[in-house]
């Protein structure tokens, strides 16, 4: 059924303070980016969908929250835990014990929209300083209470979901100061609670804010950066969308400082040693499961945006893109900052959703870059000046050889401006029971094909219930590609309230992949991060190594049973 000049409803309002829907609302409160008419005539087709699907919103989770749920810590306990941090940095509301318990994924949206409460803290609390989270692990070891760390909450594995109750320690709440610049050693010294926009504000200021005498950036763009912070990057093992040059938080990170059950630790100022294991490795990407970061020295760049190239191109199809791209990685002459290539669903997707003219979609087929066959690239080269245009020069010419045709800096100037936005989508999406979604996997370059082809082959069902695209970046140190599959699919309710069910599982990809995909950023730590608490199947990797490594004699490499 259509209407004539019909336009969803999509909010507008910021959410009610105090309901379900201001919890698990992505970004601002009061900003919003609703699907173009282009993006909404899409769905309709690609979903069987009709106007007439877009007159009611569904379970828009405008309840306030309300749990009746008593804690199950004793009024002595809370006492101790407001003597360690002010009763000012201590809440028990229901509001608080919720809020603090969630994260981002998709599941747990759905289930708030539904009014589902899962497992959540008995107490909120918000440290002031590395003191007092030293003292709360310390007292909630003693008394065998769970702690789970939230920073920001943008977590995408459940990873603030305090599984066993006890304390949210909500670190961003007051730990979010960018405490040192060290520009000898290019270094900041920074606490784990602060977000990324004031972090890269604060290091473009530096001269002005630490009589520095250069300008900085942090290096580290993930699309969520404008509601995630620092500590959230490193523990999670983040990548940014400039990764490909200045490495992800696992190359960036200098030195962490650590709070756990069995005592404080920093290690080494300098990243680089001849003995290894190195510990500073270890807790990178940790989720809080061996400890708590109180404060992390990162590695900071000269921040020179006058410099920078941008480049996107056309290719004729996907495998030129991908051929193209492994050659200037492997090439050596150097780094793009951004690189992105969107494969065809994606291309066709983007040009028809952001309106390309008429005119230009006629000539791009008339030169043989035909829809549903041509793969969009857009990035840039940060840096130096002559960096940027040695690598820039370099990478036109390969794309050139590969038969792409250069389109200018336009798209990347027009991705630049949404580059963090897209994220608002799902709240209107999800107001009429549509759900989108981000994977990604990493892969190499010799099982590339096979997984796209293979997910792409999955989706290519009559029904349409599914809509899938993929995007590829290229990731440090190997310039491992990573996959990127977005996923909107008009069944949602087949997995609501059913959080191990087909979605969460992504068998699809599972099915092409081994390991399996990290779903950002890591599968493993389903069970978020009480001291003590085990991750989520079993032991890991990780769990195996340390408790091998408590048998080892000096003498000896190894010792088994
Ligand atoms: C729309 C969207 C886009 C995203 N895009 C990206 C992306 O491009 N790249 C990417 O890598 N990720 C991305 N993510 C995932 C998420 O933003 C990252 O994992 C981010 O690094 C988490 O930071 P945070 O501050 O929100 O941490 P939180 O979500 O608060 O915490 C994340 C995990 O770390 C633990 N933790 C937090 N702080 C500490 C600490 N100080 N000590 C010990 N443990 C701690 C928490 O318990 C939890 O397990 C995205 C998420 C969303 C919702």
């Amino acid at each position: 059924m259509k209407f004539k000049h019909f336009h969803p409803d999509w909010t507008e309002k910021a959410p009610a303070p105090g309901t379900f829907r201001s919890i698990f609302k992505y970004g601002d409160p009061h900003s919003f980016k609703h699907p173009s008419d282009n993006w909404y005539e899409m769905m309709k087709r690609e979903f069987h969908l009709s106007d007439a699907d877009f007159l009611k919103k569904q379970e828009e989770g405008h309840a306030p929250v309300i749990m009746n749920r008593p804690t199950a810590l004793t009024p002595s306990q809370i006492e101790q835990l407001k003597a360690v941090v002010g009763p000012q940095n201590v809440a028990l509301d229901d509001y608080s014990r919720v809020k603090f318990a969630y994260g981002k994924t998709t599941e747990e949206m759905l289930e708030l929209r539904q009014g589902i409460i899962r497992e959540v803290a008995d107490v909120v609390v918000h440290p002031r300083d590395k003191h007092d989270v030293r003292k709360i692990v310390e007292y909630c070891n003693a008394e065998r209470i769970p702690v789970t760390v939230f920073s920001a909450g943008s977590s995408v594995n459940f990873g603030c979901r305090p599984a066993k109750g006890g304390v949210s320690l909500v670190v961003s709440t007051h730990m979010n100061k960018l405490l040192e610049v060290s520009e000898l050693n290019q270094t900041a010294r920074v606490q784990p609670g602060m977000y990324g926009p004031a972090y890269e504000e604060a290091l473009n200021r530096a001269p002005e804010l630490f009589n520095t005498q250069h300008r900085y950036t942090c290096g580290h763009f993930p699309q969520s950066f404008e509601y995630s912070t620092v500590g959230g990057w490193v523990v999670t093992l983040g990548s940014g969308q400039a990764s490909t040059y200045y490495g992800d938080a696992y190359d960036i990170v200098f030195s962490q400082e650590y709070v756990t059950p069995v005592g404080t630790f920093k290690t080494l100022d300098f990243p680089a040693t001849a003995t290894g294991p190195k510990i500073n490795d270890i807790m990178k990407g940790s989720e809080g499961v061996f400890g708590i970061l109180v404060e992390v020295t990162m590695k900071i760049f000269r921040y020179m945006p006058e410099n920078r190239a941008r480049f996107s191109f056309m290719y004729p199809t996907w495998e030129a893109a991908v051929n193209a791209s492994r050659e200037i990685m492997q090439s050596e002459f150097g780094k793009p900052a951004i690189y992105r290539i969107s494969d065809q669903e994606e291309t066709d997707r983007g040009l028809k959703l952001y309106g390309m003219p008429g005119i230009v979609d006629a000539s791009l087929a008339l030169r043989g870059f035909l829809p549903m066959q041509r793969c969009l690239c857009l990035g840039n080269v940060e840096g130096d000046k002559d960096y940027t245009r040695l690598v820039a020069r370099k990478i036109k010419r390969i794309a050139h050889r590969h038969g792409a045709i250069s389109l200018g800096s336009y798209a990347v100037r027009k991705w630049e401006q949404t580059r963090y936005t897209e994220p608002y989508m799902r709240e209107d999406l999800g107001d009429y029971g549509i759900l989108i979604d981000t994977l990604e996997a990493g892969v190499t370059w010799d099982n590339l094909h096979r997984l796209h082809e293979g997910v792409r082959a999955l989706h290519q069902r009559p029904a349409g219930h599914h809509v899938h695209d993929a995007r590829l970046a290229l990731l440090p140190p190997g310039d491992q590609p990573l996959l990127h599959f977005h996923r909107q699919d008009d069944r949602p309710r087949r997995v609501s309230g059913a959080p191990e069910g087909d979605h969460r599982q992504y068998p699809e990809v599972r099915r092409f992949v081994k390991p399996p995909p990290r779903r950002r950023p890591h599968d493993w730590a389903l069970d978020g991060n009480a001291p003590g608490q085990r991750t989520n199947g079993g032991p890991t990797g990780i769990e195996t190594a340390l408790r091998s490594a408590q048998y080892h004699e000096p003498g000896r490499s190894a010792r088994i049973g």
